[in-house]
C-alpha cells in the first residue's frame, strides 16, 4: 500500500442545534437534488440528512449520513437531552445493518452525504442554502493529509456492497447516479 501526501479541501457543515426548528427543508431539498432526474421528486427518506425530532421538548438535531459499514458496532449509544431519552444509535451517521436510516428505501443501498458535489460546484451545499434558520453553516479549509487509498480498497468496498445487495442493485444504482448529471 502506498501512502501519499497531498493538499485536501476539508468541507465542514457546522450545525447549531439551538437554531434548528425542525422544518425539514434540508431533508426535502437534499432528496430532491439527488432524485433521478434531479428535482423530479422529493422524499425525506432518501435524504442524506435526517432531523432527529422531539417537538414537545423543542429539540431538533440534524444528522448527516456518513460512511457505510457492513457490520453493526459491538456497543450502542443512548442519549438523553433535556430529559428526553432518544433511541439507541439515533445520532449515529453510519448506514449500517441494524437500522433503516440512510438507506435508499427501494434498493436498500446506503446513502452518504456527498456535500452536493457537482460540476459546476455549488457556492454552498443545498441544505445550507435552504436552512432559513441559519442552523447550518458551510466552511472550507485546506489541510495536508496522508492517504493510503488503493484500487484494492475500492474493490473491497464494492464487493462488500455486492455481497449484501447483489451486483445488479449496485450496477443499477451506479447507472442511475451517472444519469443524474
Ligand atoms: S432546514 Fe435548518 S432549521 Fe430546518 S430542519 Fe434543517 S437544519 Fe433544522
Ligand atoms: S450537503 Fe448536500 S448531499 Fe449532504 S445532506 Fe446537504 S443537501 Fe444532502
Amino acid at each position: 500500500m502506498k501512502a501519499e501526501k497531498r493538499k485536501k479541501t476539508v468541507k465542514t457543515i457546522k450545525i447549531d442545534v439551538d437554531k434548528c426548528n425542525g422544518c425539514q427543508a434540508c431533508e426535502v431539498i437534499c432528496s430532491a437534488l439527488h432524485a433521478a432526474p434531479a428535482y423530479s421528486s422529493n422524499n425525506p427518506a432518501r435524504a442524506r440528512i435526517r432531523v432527529i425530532r422531539d417537538p414537545l421538548a423543542d429539540v431538533y438535531v440534524p444528522v448527516y449520513a456518513g460512511e457505510y459499514t457492513a457490520a453493526e458496532c459491538a456497543g450502542r449509544d443512548k442519549y438523553t437531552i433535556d430529559g428526553k431519552e432518544y433511541e439507541e444509535c439515533a445520532f449515529c451517521r453510519a448506514s449500517c445493518p441494524s437500522r433503516d436510516f440512510f438507506k435508499e428505501p427501494d434498493s436498500g443501498l446506503p446513502l452518504k452525504c456527498d456535500m452536493c458535489e457537482s460540476d459546476p460546484a455549488l457556492s454552498e451545499p443545498m441544505c445550507v442554502q435552504w436552512c432559513l434558520a441559519d442552523a447550518l453553516t458551510y466552511e472550507e479549509r485546506e489541510e495536508e493529509v496522508v492517504e493510503d487509498v488503493t484500487q484494492a480498497d475500492i474493490e473491497i468496498g464494492l464487493e462488500s456492497l455486492a455481497n449484501m445487495h447483489g451486483w445488479q442493485k449496485v450496477m443499477d444504482t451506479v447507472a442511475r447516479m451517472s444519469k443524474k448529471g
